[in-house]
């Protein structure tokens, strides 16, 4: 979407928030699908109210992206404008277990970060792609560890409420690649409390952690990590494995020769192209097994 009227532009920019008109989504999202739209990238947090406000009265309707690893967006004129956090510089601040962590920051780097700082727990994270705020929304979690354990209070814009509140993190529920924040919830912030371990010992976790998923994973591949949900005691990627549907494909889009439940770009794939793949693959292991998978990736459209 565009924003077209100069009035409204004026007054977003002068709550220093920049404006980026037609940028290509593509290329912001790890599957390099997705159309074109109006990004508008927010320097600091405190903007936010202000310039939802701005953008409710004017009837423009918006969306919050992270660090795209876990999107498909549709091809085309996109029918929202995109809002992001800054990505320039940061804030990571530590004191004794905690980390304050600014939800723009990078996940890996950050586990890095604490890593340094003689502070574990995370190295199973290492290798999940994105921004802080995104592994919270989608309690990102690998090799038995999932990001909710650590969170202890998190800033979040509420579009409810029109403000930044602080949640604790007891009143937030962590559950398998879901949580409770409302949809329209804008995390901006976290503290993390996090295991003292040597240093040395983290660097080991985080090595064996590296090793397991180049040997599963498709990673100089364009892809947004598994596709669907594993159903409760079993394996997506088992089950789409046993259909023989490994480099199945739609278009440019593909499944994974390496990892069954991650679906690829292999070229040029459309979101058409992925959907229509998602939408087959899901519909063969139903008639095949009776099972109803739920996506993993988020998918935007249209309400
Ligand atoms: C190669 C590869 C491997 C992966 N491996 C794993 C894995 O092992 N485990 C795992 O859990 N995931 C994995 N993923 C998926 C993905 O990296 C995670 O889900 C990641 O946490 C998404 O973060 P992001 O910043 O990219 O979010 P995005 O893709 O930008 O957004 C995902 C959703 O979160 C919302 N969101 C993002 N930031 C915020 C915010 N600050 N406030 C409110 N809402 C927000 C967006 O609106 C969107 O709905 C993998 C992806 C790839 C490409």
């Amino acid at each position: 979407m565009r924003i077209s009227d100069p009035k409204l532009i004026e007054a977003i920019v002068a709550l220093g928030v920049e404006h980026k008109p037609g940028v290509s989504l593509a290329s912001k999202t790890s599957l390099e699908i997705g159309g074109t739209s109006d990004i508008l990238l927010v320097h600091k947090h405190e903007a936010l109210p202000e310039l939802v406000r701005l953008l409710k009265q004017a009837g423009v309707p918006n969306r919050f992206l992270g660090g795209g690893s876990n999107v498909l967006l549709p091809d085309g004129e996109l029918p929202w404008v995109i809002l992001q956090l800054s990505r320039q510089n940061p804030e990571v601040r530590f004191e004794g277990n905690s980390v304050f962590v600014d939800c723009a920051a990078n996940l890996g780097q950050t586990v890095t970060m604490c890593a340094k700082h003689d502070l574990g727990g995370m190295e199973g994270l290492i290798g999940v792609p994105g921004s802080i705020g995104g592994a919270l929304r989608m309690n990102a979690g690998a090799y038995g560890t999932q990001i909710g354990t650590y969170v202890r209070e998190v800033q979040v814009y509420r579009a409810a409420t029109g403000r930044i509140e602080t949640l604790r993190g007891a009143e937030i529920n962590f559950e398998y690649r879901h949580t409770s924040f409302a949809s329209d919830d804008i995390m901006l912030a976290v503290r993390l409390e996090l295991p003292s371990k040597p240093y040395s010992d983290i660097l080991q976790g985080i090595r064996i952690c590296n090793v397991k998923r180049r040997a599963s994973q498709p990673l100089n591949q364009k892809s947004a990590g598994c596709i669907f949900k594993n159903p409760p005691g079993a394996s997506a990627g088992r089950m789409i494995d046993e259909l023989g549907l490994k480099g199945h494909s739609v278009g440019d889009a593909r499944v994974s020769d390496r990892h069954a439940n991650f679906f690829v770009n292999a070229g040029h794939a459309s979101a058409a192209d992925m959907l229509a793949l998602i939408a087959d693959v899901r519909r063969r292991v139903r008639d095949r097994y009776g099972v109803e998978l739920e996506e993993e990736v988020i998918v935007w459209k249209e309400q």
